[in-house]
């Protein structure tokens, strides 16, 4: 099993281009907080105590996401390929997951740190749009879907998300900065950090496939 990581804040466009790649290459998309907003839908218990973290924007405790995580992995097979986005969002998670990827076969290749200026990040998120039912990601900017609030892709309700308020946002970039940004220097010392300008997703989609010898 061999895995990558999207690193990047909120609005960075990990999710997008993690979705892309999966249709284009068939890379597995693990998204974390599309995992815990399933659960929060589902009622389950992880649900209920991932909830109040998220709607401040805060982290939900590392043991509640390395399970998810864990579970989803040892349910792949040996020859599945991964697409982290928004996981590890700290140094500790990090240090979890290398633990992890041996004892489920695998090991991380790759991790891209997506770059987007601060302006961008806050246009695209107060515009984005999610499907509730497929997580697909829209933007009222420049990919609206073709019927409004409705999933082109499996017809589901396009809603914003609660977290996607200019209060919560704040919050998620100062947490990015504090928790997540360390990982660029935790990844670059074991050789596997790569930066993208991620202003354009097609630029960034092609800059990736040309890292993974897919282009
Ligand atoms: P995202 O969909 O990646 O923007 O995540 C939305 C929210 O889910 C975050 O603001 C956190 O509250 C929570 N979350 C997602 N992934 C993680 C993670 N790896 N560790 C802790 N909290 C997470």
């Amino acid at each position: 099993m061999q895995a990558i990581i999207l690193l990047g804040a909120p609005g960075a466009g990990k999710g997008t281009v993690a979705e892309d790649l999966k249709r284009q290459i068939g890379i597995e998309h693990i998204s974390t907080g599309d995992m815990l907003r399933e659960a929060i839908r589902a009622g389950s218990p992880v649900g209920l105590e991932a909830k109040a973290f998220m709607e401040k924007g805060e982290l939900v405790p590392d043991d509640v996401i390395i399970r998810l995580v864990r579970e989803r992995l040892l349910a792949g097979g040996s020859d599945a390929w991964y697409m982290f986005d928004g996981f590890p969002r700290n140094v500790h998670q990090a240090e979890l997951l290398d633990a992890m990827l041996p004892e489920c076969g695998g090991a991380l290749t790759h991790v891209f740190l997506l770059e987007v200026p601060r302006d961008l990040i806050i246009r695209r998120i107060s515009n984005r749009r999610v499907c509730r039912q497929c997580g697909a990601v829209y933007n009222l900017i420049g990919m609206r879907p073709k019927v409004e609030n409705v999933c082109d892709l499996c017809g589901g309700e396009v809603y914003q998300r609660p977290d996607d308020n200019e209060a919560t946002v704040n919050n998620r970039l100062d947490v990015f900065n504090r928790e997540t940004a360390p990982l660029v220097e935790y990844y670059r010392r074991k050789g596997l950090f790569v930066q993208i300008d991620s202003s354009d997703r097609l630029d960034t989609e092609k800059a990736i496939l040309q890292h993974l010898g897919r282009a």
